[in-house]
């Protein structure tokens, strides 16, 4: 298990604005707003990451058996979709935050600004995301494996919400300062948490994305493809 607050999340205006018009024209007043918020942003980020590696015991029928050293066997129940952890060997058991602030200042902002906070804060998140995702690459190199897409109960078609409690249950949420509550959700709120498979049976040695199985695909204006 390790916990990491030392990454740098770099974000720039013209990424976020990028992704908030879509190809289209930003509106000066939103592109002014980005700039003053990320600014803000700045300040306000304490990433998080936590995390630890699994054995993938069996994966079949819509689950994953998979277990930490010194842990007992769980069993994840992802659905349609567990063959997306066919290949793995091993898996990144990770949860990852920005913390309270963002949210906090926001709530204190004009609806634009506040909005637009929120944003970064997501894109942040991701950032902060992809920090997790470069250490399984890094693990999968080092073992001329290859690795899966990043995959987390709740986004994931089929793969039930529950089973935030399964893969919480394998961190140390506490001490990296997280709660999970009864419902599955993480406080601080721009937190989440999933896992990464890598092992021979991929092919690919970058974590990929799974928008196209994702369940916030329609409202989300931050998927690929
Ligand atoms: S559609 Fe959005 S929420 Fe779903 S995996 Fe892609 S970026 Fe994440």
């Amino acid at each position: 298990m390790a916990i990491r607050r030392d990454m740098a999340v770099f974000l720039e205006a013209a990424e976020i604005t990028a992704a908030l018009c879509r190809g289209r024209p930003c509106p000066p007043l939103l592109a002014r707003t980005v700039e003053t918020a990320l600014e803000t942003a700045r300040k306000l980020l304490d990433p998080v990451i936590v995390d630890c590696w699994v054995a993938v015991a069996a994966v079949g029928d819509g689950r994953a058996v998979v277990q930490a050293e010194g842990d007992r066997q769980r069993i994840l129940q992802i659905g349609p979709h567990a063959r997306l952890l066919a290949g793995a060997r091993q898996a990144l058991v990770a949860a990852v935050s920005i913390g309270s602030r963002l949210d906090e200042a926001a709530g204190r902002k004009s609806r634009l600004e506040g909005y637009v906070l929120d944003c970064i804060g997501v894109m942040a998140l991701g950032k902060v995301a992809d920090a997790a995702a470069a250490k399984a690459e890094a693990e999968a190199g080092s073992r001329q494996w290859g690795v899966g897409p990043r995959i987390s109960p709740g986004s994931l078609a089929g793969w039930p919400m529950e089973d935030v409690h399964v893969l919480c249950g394998m961190l140390p949420l506490a001490e990296a300062g997280l709660k999970l509550s009864a419902q599955g959700v993480i406080d601080p709120l721009k937190s989440a948490v999933g896992l990464i498979g890598i092992g021979p049976g991929y092919g690919g040695s970058t974590v990929g994305s799974v928008c196209h199985l994702c369940r916030h695909r329609e409202a989300c204006w931050r998927r690929r493809g």
